[in-house]
């Protein structure tokens, strides 16, 4: 076949339907979370391999994802591919419950480990950014993040405002695969959002995928329709073509003051991710492309002066947080030094969680029809019936989300649930309930498998924000486990020399084989958070580690 040195849409079709391609279920299904996650539905920009999150890739360049294409037709049942840094680099023997491929992104030695070295080996053409789902293909377009981020402002809406957005205004920034979910949870939570987004065509697919409903270019007029809204409780999002810098001067500068605040851009990556306040994106474009030094004194200047106003702002009685983008650290690396008297999203929302061992577990349906994921949601709803809030994210969701690429569902479960939830699925495609085997993930923002101090593991209980045996141990036991493929990463959502995190998606396929599997890894990769949050101290956690026999000297007892 010629080599295609460009996003072609009929080569790179993701294949749906119960024929396989590869010599199995587990290969075929690499093959189209692969596939999908490059599929221009679901990546923010196919034309070079960008699935989302700045730079997160699938595959390093096109030549090495059609060998990646090929070795995953041709892989057999007792062999494993791996992966390094998106480039397929040997087939090796192993055995049937082994994964199938194992993946490693972006790994440097730490003294290593910033981006400028990093850059230079993208350069070379030795490395790629593989985000967290990216590059470990579990990426479903932003539903992925809309249940975490629906689930954030729930929390802020129980913790500050009577359960309910109503009447509120939240500002924020980026429309971006991750950052595009924001303005929809938001008004899940029936609030007002205003959201800049300097590049027009973000703007333009969310409101086509109904993630935002409205799209100024007049800040004012925007500012002025958010704030009519809020007093009419109107339920509402609003998109602005500016950059965030300029809206939130213009907030001072009218001395308006959100209830929340946040950001979305991709600060943790300041060349790639970050657009400087007064440059246009075509002049920014050019100026990155020409000069990246100078682009990086403009991106750092802004980011300043960004997270100054938010700190004023917060100052004045806005909610502020960091939503896991390292827009504090990057100001504070320039000299900021009050840049974390505004706190992570993590520790403020969303830790107690982590304690009870839930986290983003999420599956997608290779059958590609969207009538398996609704036989998956009945099933889901009748396992938990107690669970409230899962039903009305269900529900929600049935409505709301519109499916890009796979059909996929995600809702956070915890320690018991996901391998009840698991081998339930199995039981769906052993009895021919779906129509072809279900995949099931999760991010790698979850309890047990990421180490980064700025985000997931900021301010833990007993100071181990930085310690990355964590996500080691958690790739290795799934590895152990049989997992279907297992992924380590660097660098993911908070920047090169920031965090260290692993990856692990299974498949139901239906069998005995999975069944064992199965109940195996989604009892252990959960188990491993709770162990880590119980070790750290956490009083949830320890509970949930002696309900589950997590507890090792209740074991040694
Ligand atoms: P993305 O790169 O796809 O999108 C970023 C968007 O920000 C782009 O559309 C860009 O045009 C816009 N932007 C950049 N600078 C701007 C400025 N000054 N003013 C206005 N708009 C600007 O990234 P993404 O996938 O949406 O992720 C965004 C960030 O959120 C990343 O840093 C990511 O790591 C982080 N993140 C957080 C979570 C979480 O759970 N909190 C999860 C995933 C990602």
């Amino acid at each position: 076949a010629t080599m295609v040195k460009n996003y072609d849409p009929v080569r790179y079709k993701t294949p749906t339907g119960s024929q396989l391609h590869c010599k199995g279920w587990i290969q075929e299904a690499a093959l189209r979370m692969l596939l999908n996650n490059i599929n221009p539905e679901v990546a923010e920009r196919p034309e070079e391999l960008i699935v989302y999150g700045g730079r997160g890739k699938a595959a390093r360049n096109f030549e090495a994802l059609d060998l990646i294409i090929k070795a995953l037709k041709d892989l057999n049942e007792d062999e494993t591919l791996l992966i390094q840094s998106g480039k397929p680099v040997g087939i090796l023997p192993t055995h049937k419950d082994a994964p199938r491929v194992l993946i490693s992104n972006s790994q440097l030695v730490p003294n290593w480990a910033n981006w400028q070295h990093f850059n230079e080996l993208e350069q070379k053409g030795l490395m790629m950014y593989g985000q967290m789902t990216a590059g470990s293909w579990i990426y479903i377009g932003s539903q992925g993040i809309v249940q975490g981020t629906y689930e954030t402002f729930a929390a802020i809406a129980r913790k500050h405002f009577n359960g309910t957005l109503k009447n509120t205004l939240s500002v924020t920034a980026g429309l971006g695969g991750m950052g595009g979910a924001q303005p929809l949870a938001v008004t899940m939570n029936e609030g007002v959002c205003l959201i800049a987004e300097v590049e027009e065509w973000r703007i333009l697919k969310r409101l086509e995928t109904k993630y935002l409903d409205v799209f100024y270019t007049d800040i004012d007029e925007a500012i002025d329709k958010a704030l009519l809204a809020k007093k009419q409780g109107d339920t509402l999002s609003i998109g602005v073509h500016c950059n965030i810098v300029d809206l939130l001067q213009r907030l001072i500068d009218r001395n308006i003051t959100p209830d929340i605040l946040t950001d979305q851009t991709s600060a943790h990556d300041p060349l790639i991710g970050y657009f400087p306040q007064h440059l246009s994106v075509e002049q920014a474009n050019i100026v990155r492309q020409d000069n990246p030094e100078k682009y990086l004194v403009l991106a750092y200047e802004s980011i300043v002066k960004h997270v100054q106003i938010m700190l004023e702002l917060q100052q004045r009685g806005s909610i502020t947080f960091d939503y896991g983008n390292n827009i504090r650290g990057r100001a504070f690396e320039k000299g900021l030094t009050n840049a974390f008297d505004f706190p992570g999203f993590v520790p403020a929302y969303i830790r107690p969680l982590f304690c009870e061992g839930k986290g983003p577990f999420r599956w997608a349906a290779l059958s590609g029809d969207p009538d398996d994921i609704r036989v998956t949601d009945e099933l889901i709803l009748s396992l938990f019936p107690e669970n409230e809030s899962l039903r009305r994210w269900i529900t929600l969701a049935q409505k709301k989300i519109a499916f890009q690429g796979l059909p996929a569902r995600i809702c956070w479960l915890g320690q018991g649930e996901r391998e009840k939830a698991g081998l339930a699925f199995n039981e769906l495609v052993r009895t021919g309930k779906v129509k072809a085997p279900l995949v099931i993930g999760r991010d790698h923002l979850d309890t047990g498998s990421v180490a980064s101090p700025n985000r997931e593991t900021e301010a833990m209980l007993d100071g181990s924000d930085a310690v990355a045996d964590w996500p080691v141990l958690n790739a290795l036991i799934n590895t152990a486990g049989g997992a279907s493929w297992v992924s380590l990463h660097h660098g993911g959502g908070v920047g090169v020399g920031y965090s260290i995190h692993a990856g692990m998606v299974i498949v139901a396929d239906g069998t005995e084989d999975a069944a064992i599997r199965l109940k195996r890894v989604l009892h252990n990769d959960p188990g491993l958070g709770v162990i880590r949050h119980a070790d750290a101290g956490y009083d949830i956690a320890k509970d949930t580690s002696r309900t589950h026999r997590l507890d090792l000297k209740e074991r040694l007892k």
